[in-house]
């Protein structure tokens, strides 16, 4: 076979696969998603370094408007220097501001490090809360953040609606919206429940990798036979 019909056939079997997936409902795609997500990416680890649910949420606190790389680097002195929640709750917030002035929004971000410890204290035992409405009345803690608690320290299901996940899931026809609270409950009709926290976390990887905001790779792209953006 020549190089000019091996090309055609090339098309030929793309335009194929197009066609049968624009027939596919979103949970199919949904479904062709996570596995190819999961053989691509098998660890779908949370890029933030922490090692308690406390440290999990105060590193993704910290996230907001920042990168998980510029947290990383921040997080071991913080974490160096206050231990435990009471630690946190008696801070100075001019310390902690000090510390994580480099994530951005210190000012705020420092005192709601501080209420989230005092109110972690005073309102649920010194436990991290286990459910998304608790996490959300936690100064500073929006849904995203509470999901990412609910799906990573008590693996229930979650979906983190983050930038590169809304960005995906909207190129590939699982949803026609940029809000986050739109897409996440979008999202939570669409995935197994079992697998969507890990997706999400995927997502970010593959948002990274190959999935770019402006040019995306999708000549590289294990989703591009399902994919709806070059439909
Ligand atoms: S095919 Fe392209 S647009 Fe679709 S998910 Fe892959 S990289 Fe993104």
């Amino acid at each position: 076979m020549d190089v000019m019909t091996k090309e055609k056939d090339k098309d030929l079997k793309k335009t194929a696969e197009k066609e049968t997936a624009l027939k596919m409902t979103k949970k199919e795609v949904a479904l062709n998603a996570v596995n190819a997500l999961k053989k691509e990416y098998p660890e779908a680890i949370c890029s933030l370094n922490a090692y308690s649910p406390f440290e999990l949420l105060i590193a993704t606190r910290l996230s907001a408007q920042c990168t998980d790389a510029r947290v990383n680097i921040v997080t071991p002195v913080l974490f160096g220097k206050y231990k435990t929640i009471e630690d946190y709750a008696a801070a100075d917030v001019r310390d902690i501001s000090d510390i994580i002035h480099s994530c951005g929004f210190f000012r705020q971000k420092s005192k709601d490090i501080v209420g989230i410890a005092q109110m972690i204290l005073s309102d649920f035992g010194g436990k991290v809360p286990d459910n998304i409405e608790d996490l959300t009345k936690l100064p500073g803690v929006g849904r995203k953040t509470a999901n990412l608690i609910c799906g990573d320290v008590y693996g229930k299901p979650a979906v983190v609606a983050d930038t590169h996940l809304i960005r995906i899931s909207n190129r590939l026809g699982l949803v026609d919206t940029k809000d986050p609270y739109k897409v996440e409950m979008a999202l939570k009709e669409l995935l197994p429940p079992e697998e969507s926290n890990d997706f999400c976390h995927r997502a970010v990887l593959h948002g990274r990798a190959v999935c770019d905001s402006r040019k995306p790779k999708c000549e590289k792209c294990v989703m591009e036979s399902f994919c709806a953006y070059n439909s």
